[in-house]
């Protein structure tokens, strides 16, 4: 018999490790919303490898869209530099998705970059040093991006960090008073998903936009985990009739390839090739695998948009059955469902974890399951799911 390594215990040997308790899951291989392990066991993925894989795994569009651009070429040269057909064909077809005045596209590697080159970008563009993040809200691990954390928790061993970063409470009124003609930027997630998928009401959105336009501050919208196509339209800022003045997009945006943007109205992103030249570079941002695969996504994306919802829909209607959940907070296919505490949560992931369906937790809410399946999950996946996870959370109320 072939021998194999014993892969787990060399991942704990040679990894660096970001918790003491990793998950171990030994994934060989992944199809649609199905991941399999090295025993065979198949699991249902509702989480999307953290609202990475809107398309579903290994997609055979993308899979083809991949083999083909690797057969022309790779890396070629830095970004910005040489006109390479996928980043283009790609920045095209998302802009078709925005507001009009979103038209320029700077693509990164990851989420936290794409936050590093916005915040770069207001600064520029405006002259001014301030930046305003929301509370509880997540943008990245980056220094600038772990700036904008309100949780001392993850920042204190890290400090210093940025300075002149402020933060307000979304939908307070008394707070947007602190956006000023000091102001560079203001930074939200439209809907925070990491204290558990908390959704503001339009009016305020509307006062946060007219506050950043009467004090010349940037309005940003970080959509790394609400875009393309998350919460039922391909951006949350549909949901607000709000535009921003510059959409971050990461995790999706490869269709499961490292990938990122910071978009911008061109008047904007035109300061960073001036004074100094090069304001923002990076070699590998818009790598032309990734930006094939983007498209590819993209594509798919737009034939699932419009049951989004409605699976969405189907998935809270299955769950809200369940008497012990306290609250099912949700956009499209972005959920919450509240079943009281920490110990609990952790039952019910383990439980459904057992039985072959993927949940986890959010970082900044303890007692909430965080549900973000693929798009293209059809509706008997999720009944299937839903049993599962309805089970799971039974039992790990009745032990
Ligand atoms: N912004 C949001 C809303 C995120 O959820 C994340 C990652 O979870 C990031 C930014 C950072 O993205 P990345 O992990 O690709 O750096």
């Amino acid at each position: 018999m072939k021998h194999l390594p014993n892969y787990r215990a060399l991942f704990l040997q040679h990894l660096a490790q970001t918790s003491p308790a990793p998950l171990l899951l030994e994934i060989e291989r992944a199809e649609g919303v199905y991941l399999y392990d090295t025993q065979g066991k198949r699991y249902i993925d509702l989480i999307s490898g953290i609202a990475v894989s809107n398309v579903g795994h290994s997609h055979p569009a993308i899979v083809q869209a991949i083999c083909e651009q690797a057969r022309k070429h790779l890396h070629t040269m830095v970004y910005g530099e040489y006109v390479q057909a996928p980043q283009v064909a790609f920045a095209q077809a998302l802009v078709n998705t925005l507001p009009p005045s979103l038209n320029t596209v700077y693509f990164t590697n990851s989420g936290a970059e794409a936050v590093e080159g916005a915040m770069k970008l207001a600064k520029r563009y405006t002259g001014r040093f301030e930046i305003i993040a929301a509370r509880n809200a997540y943008h990245g691990s980056t220094q600038g991006a772990l700036s904008l954390q309100s949780q001392e928790t993850y920042k204190r061993a890290f400090r210093p960090l940025l300075p002149f970063v402020n933060y307000i409470n979304i939908e307070s009124q008394s707070d947007l008073e602190k956006i000023t003609s000091q102001t560079a930027a203001v930074i939200i997630e439209p809907i925070r998903a990491e204290c558990g998928v908390q959704i503001p009401g339009q009016e305020w959105m509307k006062q946060l936009r007219k506050r950043c336009t009467e004090t010349g501050a940037l309005l940003i919208f970080d959509e790394i985990q609400t875009g393309m196509g998350r919460t039922g339209t391909w951006w949350a800022l549909e949901h607000y009739h709000t535009t921003p003045d510059i959409l971050l997009s990461a995790k999706s945006l490869g269709g499961g390839l490292p990938l990122g943007a910071f978009i911008a109205p061109q008047e904007i992103m035109r300061t960073l090739s001036h004074d100094p030249i090069l304001g923002h570079i990076t070699t590998f941002g818009g790598h032309p695998l990734s930006c094939a695969a983007g498209l590819a996504a993209l594509h798919i994306i737009k034939d699932a948009l419009p049951e989004v919802e409605q699976k969405g829909q189907l998935l809270e209607k299955l769950l809200g059955h369940n008497p012990h959940i306290k609250e099912i907070r949700r956009k499209g296919l972005m959920m919450a469902v509240d079943v009281g505490s920490w110990e609990i949560l952790q039952e019910v992931i383990r439980h459904a974890l057992h039985n072959g369906v993927i949940v986890d937790w959010f970082l900044f809410n303890n007692h909430s399951i965080r549900i973000a399946p693929p798009l293209t999950i059809t509706e008997a996946e999720i009944e299937m799911a839903a049993q599962i996870l309805n089970e799971s959370i039974n039992r790990a109320f009745n032990d």
